[in-house]
């Protein structure tokens, strides 16, 4: 019961790394406020309720600012306050490939929910545990934000570059009162955003051959990670990025 007692505020909880977040984190003892643009963040509020868990759904765009706004607002009405805040949710779109094609439109919508999103939920939790006197944020980057690809998904790449910009700084300013704040870079993942985008076999194993365990990671592997960061075992941790990527970011040559 790692997160007894405390209440967090997921992004993206309607799928793959933030639904598996949401019920290992309810499983620990955390009250969930799970947060989507999507109806199937009613199916992870179920789960956790299923499951014995509390917690709520706030449907948002988190790239409004006044969705993030109410959504954090709602989690200290209800809940009492707020102790960590996973942000989360992020996209990549099909026309994102190299800074040639890629169109003004893909590159604003990415910045706007890969960036301007995690930055408004980070400035809503500071404002939160300001109030609680501490607490514990967490973004999701990637790995992508490491190491090139030439596969390229140029505004995808940059926003988490982005990510990981913003957290090393909000770490360091948020040090002395209490909030730590690290990143979560995970590697290619078996989830439904990037399956449906690697749809053959071809384009799948482009991308294991450069993964030294061979073998695409789970949402359940994140969730681990980001429990570890929302929980006091990482109390001397801030400014971090924590790559969970079977060994994708450390590798020159792979085994056979
Ligand atoms: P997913 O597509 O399974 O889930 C993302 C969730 O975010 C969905 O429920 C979606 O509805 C929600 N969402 C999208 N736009 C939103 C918005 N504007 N406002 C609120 N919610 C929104 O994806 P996932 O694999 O669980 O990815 C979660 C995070 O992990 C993302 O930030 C992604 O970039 C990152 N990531 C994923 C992988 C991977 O291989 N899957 C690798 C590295 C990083």
């Amino acid at each position: 019961m790692r997160l007894q007692g405390r209440v967090a505020l997921i992004t993206g909880a309607g799928s793959g790394i933030g639904r598996a977040t949401a019920l290992r984190f309810a499983a620990e003892g955390a009250r969930i406020v799970a947060v989507d643009i999507s109806d199937s963040n009613e199916e992870t509020v179920a789960e956790v309720k299923a499951g014995g868990g509390e917690a709520i759904g706030v449907r948002a765009d988190v790239a409004v600012e006044s969705d993030v706004a109410a959504a954090f607002n709602e989690t200290e009405s209800v809940f009492g306050g707020l102790d960590v805040a996973f942000n989360n949710a992020g996209i990549m779109l099909d026309d994102d490939t190299d800074a040639v094609a890629t169109g003004e439109e893909t590159i604003d919508r990415t910045f706007d929910v890969n960036v301007k999103g995690v930055l408004y939920g980070c400035k809503y939790a500071v404002e939160a545990m300001r109030r609680r006197g501490g607490g514990s944020i967490i973004n999701t980057a990637s790995f992508v934000a490491s190491v090139g690809a030439a596969t390229p998904q140029i505004a995808y790449t940059a926003s988490k570059g982005a990510v990981l910009a913003l957290t090393r700084e909000l770490a360091v300013v948020h040090a002395r009162e209490n909030i730590r704040v690290n990143a979560l870079s995970p590697g290619p993942l078996r989830t439904e955003l990037l399956m449906s985008f690697l749809d053959t076999p071809e384009k799948r194993q482009r991308r294991l051959v450069h993964v030294p365990m061979g073998r695409f990671g789970e949402a359940d592997e994140m969730a681990s990670a980001a429990l570890f960061l929302a929980s006091d075992d990482a109390s001397y941790m801030t400014g971090a990025d924590l790559h969970v990527d079977g060994g994708l970011t450390a590798a020159y040559v792979t085994p056979e």
